[in-house]
């Protein structure tokens, strides 16, 4: 009781030191969670209002991030029920903006502004006049300059404020600060150390704030990668020979090394990371696999994984540091092993599918994605088609094609899998 009441003060003081806006704190408390209808943008190139209309007032807290210019609103959770389309085209001194579930119990919303700006404003106002609660937001063109000093010093003043939240929790704990911890490698040739069935674990791409790609009828990637990662999982688990993990299982964000972490906690012995792409030009049609490899196989390959890297960038993450240099050698050993037998699963995988469904003309490419960077299993990206084709949309949102693509997979992995008891 005692410890919880100090971790909820340290949260209170984190919050206030982060200069969070307790609009109304009694309501923000209150148990159902604030809907949002509708966001609308006014104004021009020099000032810009955004308008979030609301069915209650909840406490938010505004700040930027450079590299590319965003301003981040950070909410309780919100049941965004916006009009479709709302945020894709931007106006004055916003290009576009995402929303979404952040992590559990946490809205936000990621601005893209179209230059420097500067947050002149930032309120509840009440309902009244007819006019629902709306969260206001103003928006002052800037300097370059003028923005990135601003953000660095907020981020400084975040930085502060989570250190000393952490260290406060450390002294509660009663321990000195903590040493990073290299974690034991599970050696891939060993493959199958999970006693029993074979750990598939399943990661739908994006969530959340972050939506991925969208398709010119409207479809979000991140809600067609969902359905079809849950098609796969239960067929896999109906096999009766497989445990099985999704990485997310309803609309939220994950960061990207989160998701390869859940699918070490989880003992992973294969790692399937679902997308589908979008281009701009031309009418690319069908599935590809991918793995890892810091050399692209193609100028497509490389700019996609590009874009899927973004994710924590979509989502206004700070990318935090990368592993020490001494992890770094053996990983690399562990990592060279995984790679292997994520060749020897796509190439199983293109051959079933291809009886199956529709695939790229050059159905197995290799590129840096980073969520197929663990040492510690074999990973593989199914981008499922492109949502910029028409006709592979539609496929996409087909209940049929997902059992019948899903299927492909399931046989993929039974094929694997006994070919890798058998060598064992
Ligand atoms: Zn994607």
């Amino acid at each position: 009781m005692a410890a919880r009441f100090f971790k909820t003060s340290i949260v209170f003081t984190g919050l206030l030191l982060a200069g969070f806006v307790f609009a109304n704190v009694h309501s923000a408390m209150a148990a159902a969670i604030p809907v949002a209808k509708n966001a609308r943008l006014g104004g021009g190139a020099e000032n810009t209002r955004l308008v979030v209309e609301l069915d209650k007032p909840v406490s938010f807290n505004v700040f930027t991030l450079a590299n590319p210019n965003r301003i981040i609103i950070d909410l309780p959770e919100i049941n965004f029920q916006l009009p479709p389309g709302a945020g894709i085209r931007g106006r004055g001194l916003v290009r576009a903006f995402r929303y979404g579930l952040f992590s559990a119990g946490k809205s936000r919303m990621v601005i893209d502004a179209a230059g420097p700006v500067q947050v002149a404003k930032s309120f509840i106002l009440p309902a009244g006049g007819g006019k629902p609660v709306r969260l206001v937001l103003d928006l002052v063109r800037t300097s370059q300059k003028a923005f990135e000093e601003h953000t660095a010093i907020v981020a400084a003043r975040r930085k502060a404020a989570r250190l000393q939240a952490k260290r406060a929790l450390t002294a509660l704990r009663g321990s000195s600060v903590p040493l990073p911890r290299v974690k034991p490698m599970r050696t891939i040739a060993g493959l199958g150390q999970n006693k029993g069935k074979p750990v598939i674990v399943i990661d739908p791409g994006h969530g959340g704030v972050d939506p991925g790609a969208s398709g010119k009828r409207g479809s979000r990637e991140k809600h067609l990668v969902l359905a079809y990662a849950k098609t796969l999982g239960a067929q896999l688990k109906s096999t009766g020979r497989y445990k099985v993990h999704l990485t997310r299982s309803s609309d939220v964000f994950i960061r990207l090394r989160d998701r390869v972490r859940i699918a070490t906690s989880k003992n992973a012995d294969l790692f399937i990371s679902i997308h589908a792409d979008s281009i701009r030009k031309g009418n690319i049609r069908g599935a590809t696999i991918y793995t890892l490899s810091e050399k692209s196989s193609d100028k497509e390959a490389a700019a996609l994984a590009a874009k899927e890297n973004r994710a924590d960038i979509i989502a206004g993450v700070d990318l935090e540091d990368a592993p020490d240099e001494l992890a770094g050698i053996f990983i690399d050993l562990a990592q060279r092993e995984a790679k292997n037998e994520s060749i020897k699963f796509a190439k199983t995988a293109v051959g079933f599918m291809q009886r199956k469904v529709l695939l790229n003309r050059n159905p197995h490419r290799y590129a840096g994605f980073r969520v197929l960077k663990s040492p510690n299993f074999p990973s593989v990206l199914i981008e499922l088609g492109y949502l910029s084709s028409r006709k592979d949309e539609a496929m996409l949102n087909s209940p049929r094609w997902r059992s019948k693509s899903a299927s492909a997979v399931v046989q993929s992995v039974n094929r694997y899998f006994s070919k890798r008891l058998a060598n064992r």
